[in-house]
């Protein structure tokens, strides 16, 4: 495994290169992570992993500088899944005068998460669009974690007309249903116990669904079970097409109910297909 700092040498390295799986990511690697690598690793002659912390996604209140950075242990996680190039640039290497070009998802991106960040996926957009054009990936490889990411690549990749197929991969958790972040590590004792319940919520719901059709109904049932909790600050509790990401009144396509919570000052997401 060879780690590349360059964006030169890392094409140098994959010029004659037919097939390359890619797994982007922003470091601090954790089983869901590794999940990833291992699929890439499975179905592909060479994987590139990358590993950025990419400014342009977080907004001006939010982690940038306390986003945990692990480099090292990283490198360490990712030879024992025989990758084939960790590819770690700078912000300067990726970003070397402030960007003039804008990618924006008017609605995909003003729902769900998009509310409270609101320049979240235009930085995601952003970043993904350099990373494709610059490891030219044959499939790339994402978590069902980020839903509406994934929906959201998607759609980039269709309209600018990608060469690449996008796989999404199982949400990975902890024994108690955690859906492992790398911000899970900034929960308190306490905090961490509560935390399950993010996925409980969504599991009851998921539940009540093959019974109750009616959205609004199934929403507040979710509603009303985290209200009970008083730790807990909801952002949004939302079922949605889970296709486009549109609203619906009856569950009658495949849905995804997504949440997002507070618990102290860490924000937490998870979803469920229903
Ligand atoms: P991040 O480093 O948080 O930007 O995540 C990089 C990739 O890992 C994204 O495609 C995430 O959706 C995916 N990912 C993060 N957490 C998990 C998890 N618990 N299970 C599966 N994939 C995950």
């Amino acid at each position: 495994m060879q780690i590349i700092h360059k964006i030169s040498e890392l094409n140098a390295l994959l010029k004659l290169q037919d097939n390359i799986g890619f797994v982007p990511t922003m470091g601090a690697l954790h089983a869901g992570h590794i999940a990833l690598a291992q699929v890439a690793r499975k179905k592909n002659k060479c994987v590139v992993v990358s590993i950025f912390v990419n400014p342009t996604q977080f907004g001006p209140n939010e982690d940038f500088t306390r986003y945990p950075r692990t480099l090292e242990a990283d490198c360490e996680a990712l030879t024992h899944v025989d990758i084939d190039y960790v590819f770690a640039p700078s912000v300067e290497e990726m970003y070397p005068t402030p960007s003039e070009v804008m990618i924006q998802f008017p609605r995909l991106a003003s729902v769900l998460c998009g509310r409270s960040r609101p320049t979240h996926f235009q930085g995601v957009g952003l970043i993904v669009t350099k990373l494709f054009n610059i490891v030219n990936p044959t499939i790339a490889y994402f978590g069902q974690k980020d839903f509406q990411q994934t929906v959201i690549i998607k759609r980039l990749v269709q309209e600018l007309n990608f060469n690449v197929k996008i796989e999404v991969c199982p949400t990975i958790r902890e024994v108690d249903g955690l859906a492992l972040s790398s911000r899970n590590r900034y929960l308190n004792i306490q905090e961490r116990g509560i935390a399950p319940v993010l996925f409980r919520s969504l599991q009851i719901v998921q539940e009540k669904a093959k019974k109750e059709k009616n959205v609004r109904v199934l929403v507040e049932y979710g509603k009303e079970f985290l209200s009970q909790i008083p730790e807990i600050n909801l952002d949004y509790f939302e079922i949605l097409n889970a296709y486009d990401l549109s609203e619906i009144e009856l569950l009658d396509a495949p849905a995804v109910c997504a949440a997002a919570i507070y618990l102290g000052p860490v924000r937490l997401i998870d979803n469920i297909l229903i």
